[in-house]
């Protein structure tokens, strides 16, 4: 098979913006189809169906306190004495009504028994077994949860694209659902290239380093809702990474890192390019260029693949600003974009004139404030590790000065819904 330069990734060069890169992004890749799974399993998921409600919630009238079932004519003015006549735990049903003048033991949840319309709180009473003293007036239908109060059967209780959280998993759970469709997660190859990087375990020699992007990639795309299938360290020939992208084409998306500059050892372009088409973007980011978006064909499917620099803070940022998106937009979200904030700088910040700079940043929104977590080059990892958020310095300055206002993407918290 012929080998293809790695210098023709060169020709193909194109300078986007974050922007436009996002846009031809967000508009190549798939989405996944709807499955079926067991109810816990699609938390973070979308929905991919209307979920409607099978029965009312709560489906019988019930008490919501620990108290006595009375009927409220008898409780509108205090004290009254009321005469006992049984006890209602929760999960039993009562068999009989309560009349005129007479109370009924009724813990919270269970079921009211007919006749009575209100329930008067155990701590207003004096707790009496036999005869209740009733101590404060109590306003008829008080401490009382009608059937059908909180979801109604028929209505649509949570629509089609809602992102699944604990409360919408809870209301999942009432109207008796074990199982619920949901748009499939994405599975996502992730592989590291580079002759020098090796396994955490690896004796390390001169001139190797520990691969530490498969790791933070990895997490990366579980961060993001999805499943990361961890391929191995791929060495700088173009055949290894022929036979390891073959591999990684049974997944939903693959995502490389290393080899996409234009050096002499960089072959994920043209080798992608053989298996698929693959662009080369030279995006005026810093830090980040140059990112590859291509897609891999394995039959009639087409498989995006990101191929990210090698840089530990290039990669990991061009994942937050570009596969992130995409990998949620592929799990059926609507919504991919983060939280924004503007906060005032608190240090001077140098920057390339030309690109649009994230800097790596400490956001106090106590007091609307921002600095940076120190040093900045693309190797330095902790620079990642300690901030809370990027701040989004735009082209056309090469300094920013202590108290202006600047933007900031809130990269701790999720895409709002
Ligand atoms: P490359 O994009 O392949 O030219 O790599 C750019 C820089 O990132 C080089 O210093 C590499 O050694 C480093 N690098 C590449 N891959 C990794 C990795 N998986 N983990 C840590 N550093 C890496
Ligand atoms: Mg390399």
């Amino acid at each position: 098979m012929a080998t293809v330069s790695a210098t023709s990734a060169k020709t193909a060069d194109r300078s986007l913006t974050v922007d436009e890169a996002l846009e031809r992004i967000l508009g190549g890749v798939p989405s996944l189809p709807p499955h079926e799974v067991a109810l816990l399993d699609a938390l973070g998921a979308v929905l991919a169906e209307d979920a409607v409600a099978v029965h009312d919630v709560p489906p019988f009238t019930n008490s919501a306190m620990d108290g006595y079932a009375v009927r409220g004519e008898d409780v509108a003015t205090a004290p009254a004495r009321l005469r006992v006549v049984g006890d209602i735990a929760a999960g039993a049903y009562p068999s009989e009504l309560v009349g005129p003048g007479e109370a009924m033991r009724i813990m919270t949840g269970a079921p009211m028994p007919d006749g009575a319309d209100t329930v008067v709180r155990v701590e207003d009473t004096d707790n009496g077994m036999d005869v209740v003293t009733i101590k404060r007036a109590t306003e008829r239908g008080l401490s009382v949860r009608g059937r059908g109060e909180d979801l109604r059967v028929g209505e649509v209780v949570i629509p089609r694209g809602t992102v699944l959280r604990p409360a919408e998993i809870g209301v999942l759970a009432t109207t008796g659902r074990p199982r619920v469709r949901v748009v499939r997660r994405p599975r996502v190859a992730v592989l590291s290239t580079g002759d020098e990087v090796v396994e955490l375990d690896a004796p390390i020699h001169p001139g190797q380093i520990r691969d530490a992007n498969r790791y933070s990639l990895s997490a990366a795309v579980g961060a993001a809702g999805c499943v990361a299938w961890t391929l191995g360290i791929v060495g700088d020939t173009p055949e290894a990474l022929r036979a390891a992208l073959r591999d990684a084409s049974s997944a939903d998306a693959v995502v490389t890192s290393g080899g996409v500059s234009v050096g002499d050892h960089d072959h994920v372009k043209p080798v992608v390019s053989e298996m698929g088409t693959m662009d080369f973007w030279s995006i005026a980011i810093r830090p980040g260029r140059p990112l590859a978006f291509g897609e891999l064909r394995d039959g009639p499917r087409r498989v995006p693949i990101f191929g990210l620099p090698g840089n530990p803070v290039s990669s990991l940022l061009t994942f937050e600003l570009f596969v992130r998106p995409a990998l949620l937009r592929m799990a059926g979200h609507a919504n991919v974009a983060r939280p924004r904030a503007r906060a005032r700088l608190l240090e001077r910040v140098d920057k390339p004139a030309q690109l649009r700079f994230f800097a790596r940043g400490i956001h106090d929104a106590s007091d609307d404030t921002v600095r940076t977590t120190g040093p900045q080059g693309s190797g330095i990892l902790r620079s990642m590790s300690l901030a809370n958020c990027l701040i989004d310095l735009p082209p056309g300055r090469e300094r920013h000065e202590p108290g202006e206002t600047v933007d900031l993407i809130l990269t701790d918290q999720p895409e709002a819904r």
